[in-house]
C-alpha cells in the first residue's frame, strides 16, 4: 500500500483548496483498510475517509492524521440478475448509475450527473431530479477499526433527506470517531420497461431522462468553476400534510448576495447556492462565505441555512 506524506488536499477536493493530509493512503483491498487503520493507531492520528472530494471543505492548514482514498477491489460492480446489484464503495457514482441504466433499469439513472463516489453518495444519501441513492439501496457493508465487518439493512441506514446512518458511524476526522468505512452497497432496482416498448426503447427513453437531467444541471449549475455543489441543504416548509422543500438559493438571491464576495471565493452568479472558487480561493474564503451568507438569511429573511458541505481539518 502506498503511504503519501504531506499530500496537497487541494489535489483531491473539487474546490480545489486544502492544505496537506499529514499522511494520505490508497486502500485496494481489505488488508489495506486494516494496514491503514493500524497506521492511524500507531500515529495516534484520526482517520478520514475520502471519496470524490466533491462534498468537502479542507482547511488551509490541512489535516494532522490519515486520509483513507479508496481504489483497486471497491471499483467492481457485480451483476447479481434481476436488477440486483452490488458495488464498491469507489465506483463513480456516474459509472454505477450508467451501467444500470444500460440495462434497462430506472431508480437510480437520473443521479449519474452527481460526481462523488458511490461510498459518498451513501454516506451523504445523495440525491437529484426526485431520486435518492437510499431509496433502491438494500443493504450496505461497512469495516470497523478492528478490521471486523458490520452488514446493514436498509432500515438500519436510516436514510432521510442528505442523511444516513453513516455521518454517525464512519471515521470522520474526529479524534472521538467510530471509525467505520463503508466498503460496498447492494441495490434492488425496477424494470424501467413499460407495456409495449421493446428493451432498446427503454433504454433511449431512459437516456433521454438523464440527458434532460443533464442539460438542466448545465444550465443552472456554474460547472466550469471549482465548486462543492449546494453549500446548503434544502429547507423543510409546509405541514405535514402538505410537506414542500424549498431552495436556499432563493432565500440567498432573496437578501442580495449573488455575486458577493470575499477573497476569491464568490456567490455564483449562476445558482446562489453554490460557493465558487472564481481563481484564488482559500478555504478559510469559503468559510467565511458560507458563514457570511447564513448571518445574512438569518437576519433578512428570517431563516436558518445548514450546511450540507462536509468540513475536514481545524479553521
Ligand atoms: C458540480 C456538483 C454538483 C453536485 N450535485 C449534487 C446533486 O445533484 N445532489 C447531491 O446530493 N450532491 C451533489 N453534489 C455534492 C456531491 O457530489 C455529493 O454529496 C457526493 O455524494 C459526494 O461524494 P464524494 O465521493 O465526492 O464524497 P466526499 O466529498 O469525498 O466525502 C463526503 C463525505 O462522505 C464520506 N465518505 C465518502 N466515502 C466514504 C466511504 N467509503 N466510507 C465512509 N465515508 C465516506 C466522507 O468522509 C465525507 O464525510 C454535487 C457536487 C458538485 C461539485
Amino acid at each position: 500500500m502506498q503511504i503519501l506524506e504531506n499530500e496537497p488536499m487541494s489535489k483531491h477536493t473539487s474546490f480545489k483548496v486544502g492544505g496537506p493530509a499529514r499522511y494520505f493512503v490508497k486502500a485496494e483491498c481489505i488488508d489495506d483498510l486494516k494496514e491503514a487503520a493500524a497506521l492511524a493507531s500507531e500515529k495516534g492520528l484520526p482517520r478520514f475517509i475520502l471519496g470524490n472530494g466533491t462534498n468537502l471543505l479542507v482547511s488551509d492548514k490541512g489535516f494532522e492524521g490519515v486520509v483513507i482514498t479508496l481504489a483497486g477491489e471497491f471499483s467492481e460492480i457485480q451483476d447479481i440478475g434481476n436488477g440486483a446489484f452490488k458495488a464498491g464503495a469507489a465506483v463513480p457514482l456516474g459509472r454505477f448509475a450508467r451501467t444500470t441504466l444500460k440495462q434497462g433499469y430506472a431508480g437510480i439513472h437520473k443521479l449519474a450527473g452527481i460526481p462523488g463516489t458511490l461510498g459518498g453518495a451513501i454516506y451523504m444519501n445523495a440525491g437529484a431530479y426526485g431520486q435518492e441513492i437510499g431509496t433502491h439501496c438494500t443493504q450496505v457493508i461497512t469495516l470497523d477499526a478492528g478490521g471486523n465487518t458490520h452488514e446493514y439493512s436498509k432500515e438500519a441506514c436510516t436514510f432521510g433527506y442528505r442523511k444516513s446512518a453513516f455521518q454517525n458511524a464512519c471515521a470522520s476526522g474526529n479524534q472521538a470517531e467510530p471509525g467505520q468505512v463503508i466498503v460496498s452497497a447492494t441495490f434492488q432496482l425496477e424494470s424501467g420497461n413499460t407495456a409495449g416498448e421493446s428493451p432498446e426503447q427503454t433504454v433511449a427513453r431512459l437516456e433521454a431522462e438523464l440527458q434532460e437531467c443533464m442539460a438542466k444541471r448545465k444550465a443552472s449549475q456554474p460547472l466550469n468553476m471549482p465548486n462543492a455543489g449546494s453549500t446548503f441543504k434544502r429547507l423543510e416548509r409546509g405541514s405535514a400534510d402538505m410537506p414542500q422543500q424549498v431552495a436556499p438559493g432563493y432565500y440567498i438571491e432573496q437578501a442580495g448576495l449573488k455575486g458577493y464576495r470575499i477573497g476569491g471565493a464568490e456567490v455564483s452568479t449562476l445558482h446562489a447556492n453554490f460557493i465558487v472558487n472564481a481563481g484564488s480561493a482559500t478555504a478559510r474564503d469559503i468559510l467565511d462565505l458560507s458563514d457570511y451568507v447564513k448571518a445574512i438569511v438569518a437576519k433578512k429573511i428570517g431563516i436558518e441555512l445548514q450546511r450540507e458541505i462536509v468540513l475536514l481539518g481545524k479553521f
